[in-house]
């Protein structure tokens, strides 16, 4: 297709005169401007070599907008949006991402984390800890496709209460959805094969990648996000369950939270006035988490109608070391969902049952609480979630082959190590690992050659000198393991 000469304006007329004054010569195919919709163009071609030799064409033409193609004023356009960092505060995780390099946002995918290598290795490591742990409190891993069919979306409810928040799509004539939440896909899958009340409680975790539209605030960082890793679960139980369920999702939050030396308090919320449900089932699910709080002694706080649409739900607000309040976990009981999607168990009586169902977060949203966490610890990650845990530096040029050596060997017990073998001064190699927060530092000189030992600087401790290789990694393999 033609694009129209510099100064050809469209949607001035329906009939163009394209002659040579506009350096368009005439070709032996017709051919095409673009025009706004309905607009039928007629092309008047000129043809000064034979005189007056006119050819008009008359075409319907389909919507049309004079495309720019020019690649590199396209790239000057996405290149736009740089980190403004002169408000933000030397902590906030958008000049901490930056500096230590883990992620970054362009313009093209607004609210949606470009993770660079170091972030992902927080990611990672955020995911394996999860992984871990739910697995020890007896949960099954499942991955559920990323666009479903608008049915689907109208059956759990999604569709009215939440529409305006999913991004759609067509496929072969049919309309989807991208998933916002991970629960309609779950529940198919409990769906796929008939389940006995003696595989209940059946606790089943999603790490799924959900998108929501929401206003779209590149520069806010992780906390604002369109695109997002829901550490997601389900619970699929009998009535009686229940209260020892929710205990136990309790538990593996508050361990959780401890990990990362996290305090919180919960708050309970109940019913909105936008739900699906009975208010005898709402009744019934509001008294079953309060009994819970109360039998723990949690302090809690009361939302009245701050519940989800499906059920009542307690939230964890987590407090960061600036006193800040983050919501980041919840547990949600839901009495509705599996009636809407007709879920059922056979009993010990032969009979079909309906089971009730919790969802539940711990992250939440797993690059936000990445986020959190960065601005909590400054950036000073512990050793297990630390991109480099350990930067080697050599003392001096005579000394990068054995540098050289010692890196491989830890690379090889799998330590995430970095070498540093510039020819500068050991002061600045050692201020930039500092500034890259990285928990260990070990200097190779002449003495510890000889000696086949190192000089080991923990972050924010003295070094210590005559270091066993072997004993220093032992110890920080011990660290890592426990994820200290
Ligand atoms: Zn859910």
């Amino acid at each position: 297709m033609m694009v129209a000469p510099r100064g050809f304006e469209p949607r001035s007329a329906g009939v163009f005169i394209l002659c040579q004054s506009f350096s368009i010569r005439y070709q032996s195919r017709p051919c095409l401007a673009t025009a706004p919709r309905g607009y039928s163009l007629i092309f008047i071609l000129l043809n000064y070599l034979s005189n007056i030799y006119v050819n008009i064409y008359v075409m319907d033409m389909p919507e049309t907008i004079i495309e720019e193609t020019d690649p590199k004023k396209l790239l000057r356009q996405i290149s736009k949006s740089k980190l403004d960092t002169s408000k933000l505060k030397d902590n906030d995780h958008r000049i901490l991402g930056q500096k230590l390099d883990l992620f970054s946002f362009s313009e093209t995918a607004p609210g949606m984390v470009f993770f660079h290598d170091k972030g992902l290795t927080i990611y990672n490591e955020l995911i394996s800890f999860w992984r871990d742990e739910h697995k020890k409190a007896n949960y099954q891993e499942i991955s559920t496709p990323q666009i479903l069919d608008k049915k689907l979306w109208l059956i759990s409810g999604h569709w009215e209460k939440f529409k305006e928040n999913i991004f759609l799509t067509k496929y072969e004539d049919r309309e989807f959805g991208i998933k916002p939440m991970n629960c309609p896909g779950g529940m198919l899958v409990y769906k796929s094969s008939p389940k006995s009340y003696k595989q209940l409680p059946m606790r089943v975790g999603e790490l799924g990648i959900v998108h929501r539209q929401e206003l779209s605030g590149v520069l806010a960082g992780l906390f604002r996000v369109v695109r997002f890793t829901q550490d997601d679960a389900h619970i699929y139980c009998m009535e009686e369950q229940l209260e020892s369920e929710v205990i136990g999702i309790m538990n593996l939050i508050d361990n959780f939270y401890k990990k990362f030396g996290l305090t919180y308090h919960t708050e309970l919320s109940t019913r909105p006035e936008k739900r699906i449900g009975s208010d005898e089932i709402w009744d019934k699910a509001e008294k079953i988490l309060k009994n819970v709080l109360e039998s723990r002694n949690e302090d809690y706080k009361l939302n009245p109608g701050d519940g989800a649409f499906y059920g009542p739900k307690i939230d964890f607000h987590i407090k960061d070391s600036l006193g800040r309040t983050w919501q980041c976990a919840t547990i949600q009981l839901d009495f509705a969902m599996p009636e809407r999607f007709e879920l059922t168990y056979t009993g010990a009586d032969n009979e079909d049952h309906r089971p009730v169902m919790l969802h539940t977060v711990t992250y939440g949203s797993v690059e936000r609480f990445i986020g959190v966490l960065l601005e909590h610890t400054n950036g000073v990650l512990p050793v297990w979630l630390s991109p480099v845990q350990v930067k080697i530096i050599s003392f001096t040029d005579k000394n990068i082959e054995t540098s050289k050596r010692i890196l491989k060997t830890f690379k090889d017990e799998g330590i995430r190590t970095e070498g540093d073998f510039v020819s500068s001064t050991v002061n600045d190699k050692v201020r930039n690992a500092e500034l890259s927060k990285i928990p260990y530092i070990i200097v190779i000189g002449d003495k510890e050659e000889v000696n086949s030992t190192l000089a080991v600087r923990a972050r924010g401790k003295k070094p210590q000198f005559g270091v066993k290789i072997d004993d220093f990694l032992e110890q920080i393999k011990t660290e890592i393991k426990e994820r200290k």
